[in-house]
């Protein structure tokens, strides 16, 4: 027993002459505390400043969703990892199925006319046909949008179905719902428009509606608000309605119940 004592100060006094050279060396360069924490400090800095970037590039999104933010061209550049994280990882998705379960809980609910006027109306980039495949090769929004490269990815007619609105789109259908899609495209796009749609899995629209001559140069909201009156004016009712962008839902003619998907990769007025 003594023996262990013996052997616990020794250690003690050892470390304490050891600890006590490391002073020595170093006390009157910098404060010992300083340079042992150096390291950590610089490490918890950046994760601090990562968990700063993860938050602000949330609340920025949440602006997005929420319609709070001023018209926008690309997303800001600290949320460039943030959202392609987003949009690559399981986040997007699970929204996505969020949106759709909540439409379908809607639709089911709706007691339909014998009439066939009973419609819902889809957009279709980003609402039934996902863009990313384009978007991944173009910064996830942080470059400014090209039209151009845009059309020829267009032509390809290669976008999949999102699959939580093709679930949506079967559903509504055979629950009696006439389909409506409403779309940005130009009346050009409309051959490869269709060609997509049908190699997606989509069918069974009764309209699909494109940007005609006359419509282009309007804002979204105007044009499908026309389109939506138009509609309305032929007797139809509008009791459910699915875009990722505000412009495809605000307006006039709006419908009964709107349901937005997410989209933080681009902004169209
Ligand atoms: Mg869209």
């Amino acid at each position: 027993m003594n023996s262990f004592r013996l052997f616990l100060f020794l250690s003690v006094v050892s470390f304490s002459f050891s600890d006590e050279s490391v002073i020595s060396h170093s006390h009157h360069i910098l404060p010992r505390p300083l340079i042992l924490e150096y390291p950590e400090t610089i490490e918890t800095q950046l994760r601090n400043s990562g968990e700063e970037i993860d938050l602000e590039c949330t609340s920025w999104r949440f602006a997005v969703e929420a319609n709070n933010l001023s018209p926008w061209k690309t997303i800001p550049q600290e949320c460039g990892d943030y959202v392609k994280e987003y949009m690559m990882g399981r986040g997007y998705r699970s929204d996505l199925d969020r949106v759709s379960k909540e439409a379908g809980e809607y639709a089911k609910g709706v007691e339909l006319n014998e009439d066939g006027k009973d419609i819902w109306v889809f957009d279709i980039d980003e609402t039934l046909l996902s863009n990313l495949p384009y978007y991944i090769d173009h910064g996830y929004g942080s470059e400014v949008f090209d039209s151009v490269e845009f059309d020829k990815w267009v032509e390809k007619a290669m976008a999949p179905p999102i699959d939580s609105s093709l679930k949506l789109y079967d559903e509504v259908l055979k629950l009696g719902f006439k389909v409506f899609l409403l779309t940005g495209r130009s009346e050009k796009q409309r051959g490869v428009t269709v060609d997509n749609l049908i190699n997606a899995g989509f069918r069974d629209w009764d309209q699909l509606i494109l940007r005609a001559p006359e419509d282009h140069g309007k804002k979204a909201t105007l044009y499908k608000s026309e389109k939506r009156n138009d509609m309305a004016e032929e007797g139809y009712r509008i009791l459910g309605n699915s875009g990722d962008q505000w412009s495809d839902l605000l307006g006039s003619s709006v419908s009964i119940r709107s349901f937005k998907l997410p989209n933080p990769m681009y902004y169209i007025p």
